[in-house]
């Protein structure tokens, strides 16, 4: 009998020791509650008074869970796995941590989703350390203003609604108008900028986001990139946590200096994964059925893009969200709140797109607020009156087409700024480096296109780009550098532009 009392104290020691070594907690802080009740991604649990929000909790077959709303008697959790195995009365325990994302060098080139957990079939990921899914944004002294131009490679974006390193530029239209194919494309632009990039697909079919993965690798840009994916068939814990995920990872790499792109694609789905679990765990619905705190839910994420003073390792990290809007209304709910949380927005029109006039852009309804202080110098000279002098054209022409007898100088306004919207068209995949554009935007103001026809205009455009491609050194040179050109050398570009729109007989033939 005592020889039976000894093996079970022994055995009892080393079960916890067991339990020592692999929990965070000790023994007497161990808390275990039971499930009351789960469905649709979401679930009660009673037992565990003590646990803080946003914990982690362990449900009995490993799924995980975050605990969301904390009431005295029954916490409501947010479940990240399928909860077709979980039954009532089964344990849940606390974990004592919050969730956390692998972060590092080796998730370049990958796709994960919101956990850190491999999609592609390249193996395990060996990341150094994890990262909190949700951070404080960095305080603002130490954050330096927007300074340094994140080029898209699409003209219309570049030239008149810029875009800064370390900004927030919202993206938004209706569905199937160009919006992932701007955010592709910048993303491809950036193959020779040391720039990261992080792509996250927020409640996208499957297809979708796997012929954006085939896209970048087709283009080389996966060696850059790293896809986040949880797509419209992850539950809605998984979609609820992606882009603070997502972020996490771009502040790790802003914070050892590089510069980061992410692109959130779309928060629209992410506002309604949201708002279906609220409703799920009784929150109380406000506009739109939306909880009240959907506002917060966005602008906490995207504070965290930033651009760091050079003595915090100089950094940023510049956001892309997208937003997709039904029948053009920009004013519901969720486009307002992030119209007001961004500093600018593309916008993006269907009604272009079905003119064909790509990337559908509406140059009017779109605006960026702190790019234009970072477009390089002599950029800037170039493009800084155009958004002007486009959107007065844009007036004009409406005023023209009530059938308005025209003065010569208004007419020949008119057909200069249907010059300029054929040059701002650009098709897909296919970026103009800063030199190229700023080349046809020349080209352009100097009125070099006008005798041609508008169907050949975005032809010689790309004819006037390759034939200067690899010109003017010195030139090119000056314009990465910061400086500005000056007037002779304007005008040898010009004279350059004159001899290849010449010689390439645009007016009669080849286009
Ligand atoms: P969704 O609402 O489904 O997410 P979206 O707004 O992201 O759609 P995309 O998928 O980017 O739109 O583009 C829709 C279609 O338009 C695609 O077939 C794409 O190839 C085409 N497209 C987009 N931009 C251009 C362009 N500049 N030139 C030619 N085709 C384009
Ligand atoms: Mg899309």
């Amino acid at each position: 009998m005592n020889g039976l009392f000894q093996q079970y104290l022994q055995q009892a020691s080393q079960h916890i020791d067991n339990v020592l070594q692999n929990d965070h907690f000790s023994l007497h802080e161990r808390e275990i509650g039971r499930l009351i009740r789960v469905s649709s991604g979401v679930a009660s649990v009673s037992g565990l008074p003590n646990t803080k929000a946003m914990e982690l909790l362990r449900f009995e077959n490993g799924i995980m869970g975050i605990a969301f709303n904390l009431d005295p008697d029954e916490i409501g959790v947010i479940l990240l796995g399928e909860d077709t195995e979980l039954m009532a009365g089964s344990r849940v325990e606390r974990s004592g941590r919050v969730i956390d994302i692998p972060v590092g060098h080796a998730l370049l080139g990958r796709v994960i989703d919101s956990l850190g957990q491999p999609l592609d079939n390249s193996g395990s990921l060996q990341a150094g350390s994890r990262w909190p899914i949700e951070r404080d944004a960095r305080p603002i002294i130490e954050r330096a203003p927007v300074s340094a131009p994140l080029q898209t490679g699409i003209k219309v974006i570049d030239a008149l609604i810029p875009i800064g390193r370390g900004q927030r530029q919202l993206i938004l239209g209706d569905r199937q108008t160009g919006k992932t194919a701007i955010a592709i494309d910048t993303v491809l632009n950036q193959h020779d900028k040391n720039m990261i990039c992080i792509y996250c697909a927020i409640g996208q079919r499957g297809s979708a986001v796997a012929k954006v993965i085939q896209h970048l690798k087709k283009h080389d840009a996966l060696k850059y990139s790293m896809v986040l994916v949880a797509t419209g068939e992850s539950t809605p814990g998984l979609l609820y946590i992606a882009p603070y995920a997502a972020t996490s990872i771009g502040e790790w790499f802003m914070e050892q200096g590089h510069d980061v792109l992410i692109i959130y694609d779309d928060l629209t789905r992410h506002a309604h994964a949201y708002r279906e679990l609220s409703l799920l765990l009784r929150r109380p619905p406000g506009r739109e059925a939306y909880p009240g705190d959907i506002f917060y839910l966005h602008s906490r994420l995207l504070e965290r893009a930033t651009h760091l003073k050079q003595k915090y390792g100089g950094g940023s990290l510049t956001a892309l969200p997208i937003i997709e809007t039904q029948a053009q209304n920009l004013s519901a709910y969720i486009p307002t709140n992030l119209i007001s949380i961004t500093d600018g927005q593309v916008y993006l029109s269907p009604v272009l797109f079905q003119k064909g006039e790509l990337p559908a852009v509406d140059v009017g309804k779109s605006v960026s607020r702190v790019g234009g202080k970072a477009q390089l110098p002599s950029y800037l000279d170039i493009s800084g009156p155009l958004r002007l002098s486009y959107s007065q054209f844009e007036e004009l022409e409406t005023f023209a087409r009530f059938g308005t007898r025209l003065d010569e100088a208004t007419r020949q306004n008119i057909e200069r700024g249907r010059r300029v919207r054929e040059t701002l068209k650009q098709d897909e995949s296919r970026a103009l480096n800063v030199f190229e554009q700023i080349m046809i935007l020349l080209a352009v103001n100097a009125g070099l296109f006008d005798p041609l026809p508008i169907a050949k205009v975005k032809k010689a455009g790309l004819q006037l780009c390759s034939a200067v491609a690899d010109r003017f050194v010195s030139q090119q040179h000056k314009i990465y550098n910061g400086e500005r050109l000056t007037a002779e050398e304007k005008d040898q570009l010009l004279d350059f532009a004159r001899s290849v729109l010449r010689t390439e007989d645009l007016i009669t033939s080849r286009f």
